[in-house]
Order: C-alpha cells, then sequence, then structure tokens
C-alpha cells in the first residue's frame, strides 16, 4: 500500500483530503506544520507528500526542498492556494513535481497522485540494485560494500560516504561537500570529522592505508574515489 504524508495547516482541509486518501486505498499521514511533517519524514517512509505552501513557520517549499535532499524518487505535490507563476516557479526549484491549485476535488488530487505512483514504480523498476568499481561493489538494499566479494564492516556514516565517492567515481569532492551531504547542512562541527572516517575507511578498504589506491586526496580540497582506467 503507498503511503502518502499530508501536511496542510487547515485542519477541514486536513481531514478532506486524509478521508479521499484512505477511501482511495491509500495509506496517509497527517501534518500541521512544516516541522511536524520533517520531524514525520526521520521517522517514517513515505512514497508521496502532499504539501500546502502558505503554512505558519516554515513553509512547503522549504519542506519541499529539504524532503528532496534526502530523497529523489518521493513524489512531491504542492498545493498553492494562489495561481501566480512565482509559485511554480519557486516550486519547481525546491523540487516538487506537480502543483494543485486550490480549490481542487477529491478525485483532481487523487487522479495526480496515481499519476506519480505510476511514474515511482517506473523509477523503481530502473533503479539499479548495485554500482560496481574495481574490486568493490556497492549494494543499495542490502547498505553493504563489498570488496572481491567479501563484505566490510561498516558504520552507517561510512557506508555513506563511499556511497557518495562512488556515485561520482573520478570527481573531486570538497570536505564541506561531503559533510552537507553526509551530516547534513544544520550540522554544527567542523569538516575535520570528513578527515577521521576517511582515515578510518581507508584502513578498512586500502591494502596500504597510507598509500591509497581507491579514495584520493585532493590536498587543501577533498577527496576522490580514482577513476577505473
Ligand atoms: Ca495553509
Amino acid at each position: 500500500m503507498r503511503k502518502v504524508l499530508v501536511l496542510e495547516d487547515e485542519e477541514e482541509i486536513r481531514e478532506f483530503i486524509m478521508i479521499n486518501l484512505k477511501r482511495n486505498g491509500f495509506e496517509a499521514l497527517e501534518a500541521g506544520t512544516g516541522e511536524d511533517a520533517l520531524e514525520i519524514a526521520k521517522k517514517e517512509k513515505f512514497d508521496i507528500a502532499v504539501l500546502d505552501v502558505m503554512l505558519p513557520g516554515i513553509d512547503g517549499f522549504q519542506v519541499c526542498k529539504k524532503l528532496r535532499e534526502d530523497n529523489k524518487t518521493m513524489g512531491i505535490i504542492m498545493l498553492t492556494a494562489r495561481t501566480q507563476e512565482m509559485d511554480k516557479i519557486n516550486g519547481l526549484y525546491a523540487g516538487a513535481d506537480d502543483y494543485v491549485t486550490k480549490p481542487f476535488s477529491p478525485s483532481e488530487l487523487v487522479a495526480r497522485i496515481d499519476a506519480l505512483v505510476r511514474r515511482i514504480e517506473l523509477m523503481e523498476v530502473e533503479k539499479p540494485k548495485e554500482l560496481k568499481s574495481g574490486p568493490f561493489k556497492l549494494d543499495y538494499d542490502g547498505r553493504k560494500i563489498l570488496k572481491d566479494d567479501e563484505e566490510i564492516e561498516l558504520t552507517q556514516i561510512e557506508y555513506s560516504i563511499i556511497k557518495l565517492l562512488m556515485e561520482n567515481e573520478g570527481e573531486s569532492l570538497s570536505r564541506d561537500f561531503i559533510l552537507n551531504k553526509i551530516w547534513g547542512e544544520n550540522y554544527v562541527g567542523s569538516w575535520k570529522i570528513v578527515d577521521v572516517n576517511i582515515r578510518r575507511i581507508r584502513s578498512k578498504i586500502e591494502d596500504d592505508p597510507s598509500n591509497p589506491e581507491y579514495i584520493k586526496t585532493i590536498w587543501g580540497y577533498g577527496y576522490r574515489w580514482r577513476k577505473e582506467d
């Protein structure tokens, strides 16, 4: 069953959407503020988010942006009271997939959600299950990395760093970029934590950690997963 998060501060509209989603076979989660929605997103997985734009506190676009950063395949529909083009442009930059202008009929909203679900299903079929580079294999479903078919013991952070590097093979990534991607933009701390983790990863994956073959240091900048020659 597909799960939908409904973010809408007006209770009546929210209830109306919830009832209609359930009636159409969706599981639905509800949030009255953007802050609540992001809290829910930390704990629960959902396939579609329906986000009202005008909210007390952080607005729907900010929520959209945050959700999109963490999940590329989630379907996001913005509910907008205004029809101005500006809203749509903002939504596009924030990573929304679609818009529904208020007032809307339940069948219209459900039809848009159905369309997004079909698109997600296509993406899931096409999603790669693994990524290979030299002796390494990244297993997406198992969240693990194998070297010569042997699993390497990694923390979630270490796994995420290797994944980020492998997905950008041959590209130099700055420490700041890695820090933002792995620890989040709100992390208060130094990029030194990146170095500490890289050192630990090297000791686990490199044949000679002091002369690394896979994770190259870009002096004064960051790191690069070597490109296969
Ligand atoms: Ca509102």
